[in-house]
């Protein structure tokens, strides 16, 4: 018994129509490409493309860029070489190697805490999996490299560009400036507060 519709063997060649033949469709293309270009020409708003990087749009400030590993008030790295960044990264880029701290009160330190910038997939996945709050990332994009060992970053790259430039701040566990807008008020110094005050302004 043969099957209705049988799966065709033989491939079908397509035929081109008349306007295919005529190439119509290459000038349809060539006219969007036209249309564009001498809108973003003569136009003085509304230009799609920008000056860069002279001009730079306004990224979210959840914008996952470079990472930044952030320090204590001493100017120590906050993170800890407890491996679970790496252990999270799925691109398998985070390098660290661990040393004993000088201080008994913190166990261990990077001695060494490199990410492969090519290989990141700037997922955030390392943000979310740092107890400490030792690794953030910034606004910052601008990664160009003129050779493969460059795009290994160590701890100074990292720890450079919460020192450049703090405002441009991106994807972190916390939103202190969200957080403000929000509510209009900032949450944790108001339970602070209450809790200052005792229990009646908890209550109230
Ligand atoms: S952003 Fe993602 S891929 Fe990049 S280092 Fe962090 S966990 Fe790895
Ligand atoms: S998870 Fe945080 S503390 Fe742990 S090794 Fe990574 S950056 Fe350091």
């Amino acid at each position: 018994m043969s099957l209705p519709n049988p799966h065709p063997r033989e491939p079908v060649p397509y035929r081109y129509g008349i306007a295919e033949r005529l190439y119509l469709p290459l000038f349809v293309g060539l006219w969007v490409t036209l249309k564009h270009f001498v809108r973003n020409l003569l136009a003085g708003g509304g230009k799609t493309t920008i000056q860069y990087p002279e001009q730079r749009r306004a990224y979210s400030h959840r914008f996952r860029g470079h990472h930044i590993l952030t320090s204590r008030p001493d100017g120590s790295l906050r993170c800890v070489a407890c491996f679970l960044c790496a252990q999270a990264c799925p691109a398998e880029c985070i390098n660290i190697e661990a040393g004993e701290h000088p201080d008994v009160n913190i166990e261990k330190y990077p001695t060494v805490y490199e990410i492969d910038m090519l290989r990141c997939v700037f997922c955030g996945y390392c943000v979310d999996a740092c107890p400490e709050e030792a690794i953030i990332m910034s606004n910052n994009y601008d990664m160009a490299y003129f050779n493969r060992d460059q795009s290994v970053v160590g701890k100074d790259d990292l720890q450079r560009p919460f020192v450049i430039d703090p405002s441009r701040l991106g994807y972190r566990p916390d939103y202190p400036e969200e957080r403000v807008a929000a509510h209009g008020l900032d949450l944790v110094a108001e339970a602070r507060r209450r809790q200052e005050k005792g229990p009646a302004a908890a209550a109230g």
